[in-house]
């Protein structure tokens, strides 16, 4: 009989894949237990960190599967130096995150969860909200996601605006750089990708070209977010407030973002039933693929 293929997870995997996982492939927990030498496979989230020195302790590496679609935490020069395939779980969780931005938006304005709190301290008369209709909304970065929260902000929308690498075959009008798209939006959507390039995008000329009606939307990355420029934006005034899925130091939130024009949510953009079950099943049916020697249907070339 031919023996399990062996396949690593640097941490412990969600409930959702590892009993998928386990009964096709020998798992491994933890880099230190492993049989390093014969591990052909890697598997997790897409906090995962990828680098050439990880490489190099698993000589037999043929696949990187990520339980997500965020892989910023991948080197993918290095695994295209040994040839290593990387496959995401595409089309599983865009619905998903757009649902969850526009809830967090919605939140925001309407001050839902802070008139939340209100009401269970026993409370009733609160300040005024702000209206959602009518809003000028731009968007950074128009992947999947981004044009998922596009369809579903548009019949709220004055305008609707976006900013990518390069312009879409889109009905949304297009803007060279972040600057000018905050500086034409009141609400300001991320939903670009992680990467040098877009590191700390979201600086302060960023909030401050937002302006002090203006809302923030991340669900992409924290490290999108200059976060302590955003923390001083917040306390001065400078926006009007955020709703932030992700953060700069995941699951730390500093207290300074505890507030009523803020709402706080743990990284949830993909946490439904149906995505997190569609996503392990695109985990496995990368993983299959391969080592049947197909094209895994998430492959990044
Ligand atoms: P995607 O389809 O690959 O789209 C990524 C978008 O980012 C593209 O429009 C791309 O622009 C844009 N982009 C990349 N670099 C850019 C730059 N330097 N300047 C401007 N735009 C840039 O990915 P997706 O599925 O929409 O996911 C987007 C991100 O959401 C993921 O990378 C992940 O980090 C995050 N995410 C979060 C959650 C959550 O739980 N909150 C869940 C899933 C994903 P071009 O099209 O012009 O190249």
């Amino acid at each position: 009989m031919t023996p399990p293929i062996d396949i690593l997870a640097l941490s412990p995997l969600p409930d959702t894949l590892a009993p998928s996982l386990a009964g096709r492939y020998a798992t491994h927990i933890g880099l230190d237990d492993a049989p390093r030498d014969r591990v052909r496979a890697l598997v997790g989230g897409g906090a995962m960190q990828v680098d050439a020195a990880l490489l190099a302790r698993l000589p037999a590496l043929e696949i990187v599967a990520i339980h997500g679609v965020g892989h910023d935490g991948v080197d993918q020069a290095a695994l295209a130096a040994r040839g290593i395939r990387l496959a995401i779980t595409a089309g599983t969780l865009t619905e998903d995150v757009a649902d969850l931005a526009i809830g967090l938006w919605l939140a925001v304005e309407r001050r839902i969860v802070a008139n939340d709190r209100a009401v269970r301290g026993g409370g009733w008369d609160v300040p005024l909200a702000r209206r959602a209709t009518g809003r000028r909304i731009g968007i950074f970065g128009l992947g999947a996601i981004g044009r998922a929260i596009a369809a579903r902000a548009a019949p709220f929308a004055a305008d609707l605006i976006y900013t990518a690498r390069s312009p879409k075959d889109v009905p949304w009008r297009f803007v060279a750089d972040l600057t000018t798209l905050a500086a034409e939006s009141d609400v300001l959507f991320l939903a670009a990708a992680a990467g040098r390039e877009t590191h700390h995008a979201v600086d302060a000329a960023v909030l401050a070209a937002l302006g002090r009606q203006g809302v923030l939307v991340n669900v992409a990355r924290g490290a999108l977010v200059d976060q302590d420029a955003l923390i001083a934006a917040l306390a001065e005034g400078r926006i009007a407030g955020a709703g932030l899925d992700v953060f700069a130091d995941e699951p730390t939130v500093p207290a300074a973002l505890h507030r009523d024009d803020v709402v706080l949510s743990p990284h949830q953009g993909s946490a439904t039933v149906a995505a997190r079950s569609a996503m392990a099943a695109m985990v496995v049916a990368n993983l299959d693929a391969h080592f049947a020697g197909d094209r895994p249907p998430g492959l990044i070339d």
